[in-house]
């Protein structure tokens, strides 16, 4: 079972100075920041997988990347952009999530061809156009016409991905996108793009299922799965029940989720392998706008804010040294939280004391937690916040290689 990582820019600067708060001023982005594989020992993931909307932008606007870094994507090629071992893959897509609110998809064949081309993927995905909608018992007939042209337009780019790939010299491995609403439409789908001969097929628009109906999806998919098509999931990250999936043929997924959570979940921000713990908000004065406002109102003052804060994370400091007490680490932070948001209906005190408590990030073995230690667990600035981030993925690595290894599977 192959792990993709979604590519989004993603990296941290090595040299950050977590005390200070500030970058070596001789940081140079693209020469000095590192990537998740190249900081997390084993490298956290089997492949990489790269959305062309991330690249060159999308309707929704400009893309992650500058124009120099695309340049160079496109000069050096993925591989050598990403500075990958050789054991690392490389997937590429459109973003089709990107483009989900237009009629048709906003790209040629021949466009996206050459995009995979140009940055060297060893596999890409055909141009899709994602389904909202689930419902199993629907026919062909009766389905919401807009479902129903989504899966054609879908189809017909990918029939003709197949072909150009074949014309074009098979420089990389073609992946046929599938679309559906239900276990039969799927399953339709599947079997039209065995037809065209794609032997690797990308089930798409299955992040909101319940994962009874994704099984049950890949239950009426191996009725005509041929034994040597392989499925990948795109952005599905059921662990407990990824066992279970690979018994229907599915060998590789995707998802950013286990990263995102780290500063986007409101409670489950750092992952173990048993569970998550909620990171502690210590924002920083400077960097948030609502404060920032009160503080010009007159309603607090700045000085107190900023001491407030200030003893937040010295107090946090002293106690991963066994320098402080857990009940004034708690008051310091019950006291900061009521500045930053006054009357706050749900505190999170209660959280960050079982956090603390159990101080999972000294038994964590990663090589980010084994450096960083408790700024790893607070939630501040984008240079803590992916690296536990990083953390995320690398107890997810691990949570995979135990589910995997039961069964004897390669990995
Ligand atoms: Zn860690």
């Amino acid at each position: 079972m192959k792990f993709y990582f979604p590519d989004s820019q993603d990296q941290i600067s090595p040299t950050f100075n977590f005390l200070t708060e500030e970058h070596s001023p001789y940081r140079v982005r693209q020469r000095d920041d590192k990537y998740a594989h190249e900081v997390l020992k084993p490298q956290p993931y089997d492949g990489l997988l790269v959305s062309k909307a991330i690249v060159d932008g999308s309707v929704k606007g400009a893309g992650k990347y500058s124009m120099p870094q695309r340049e160079r994507l496109y000069r050096l090629g993925v591989s050598k952009y990403f500075r990958l071992s050789e054991n690392v893959v490389t997937l590429g897509d459109c973003g089709a999530f990107n483009y989900v609110d237009e009629e048709l998809p906003p790209y040629t064949t021949a466009e996206v061809l050459d995009f995979y081309e140009r940055c060297g993927f060893h596999s890409g995905i055909s141009i899709d156009h994602v389904i909202f909608g689930y419902d199993p018992t629907v026919s062909d007939e009766l389905v919401n016409p807009a479902w129903k042209k989504r899966r054609q337009i879908s189809l017909r780019y990918a029939g003709e991905f197949y072909d150009r790939v074949q014309e074009r010299g098979n420089k990389i491995e073609p992946v046929g996108a599938a679309q559906g609403w239900s276990p039969a439409s799927y399953a339709d789908s599947v079997k039209c793009l065995q037809e065209f001969g794609y032997k690797r097929i990308a089930l798409g628009g299955m992040v909101p299922l319940r994962t009874q109906d994704i099984l049950a999806c890949l239950e009426e998919i191996s009725q005509i799965r041929l034994s040597d098509t392989e499925l990948h999931l795109l952005g599905i990250t059921r662990v407990t029940s990824m066992e279970e999936f690979a018994t229907y043929g599915v060998t590789s997924f995707d998802s950013t989720s286990p990263f995102r959570q780290a500063f986007m979940d409101d409670r489950n921000n750092y992952h173990t392998e048993t569970g998550a713990y909620t990171a502690i908000r210590v924002p920083q004065v400077d960097g948030n706008p609502a404060l920032k406002r009160r503080i010009l109102a007159g309603e607090i003052s700045q000085a107190k804010a900023k001491s407030a804060e200030r003893e937040c994370m010295k107090r946090l400091r002293a106690y991963d040294e066994g320098l402080e007490s857990l009940d004034r680490v708690i008051e310091i932070l019950g006291e900061y939280e009521q500045l930053v948001e006054p009357g706050k209906k749900k505190s999170k005190i209660a959280a960050y004391r079982v956090t603390l408590e159990a101080k999972p990030w000294k038994s964590c073995k990663c090589t980010i937690c084994a450096a960083h230690g408790v700024e790893i667990v607070i939630f501040r600035g984008s240079e803590r916040n992916k690296r536990r981030g990083f953390h995320n993925l690398s107890v997810f690595d691990t949570k995979m290689h135990r589910i995997k290894n039961p069964l004897g599977q390669e990995y």
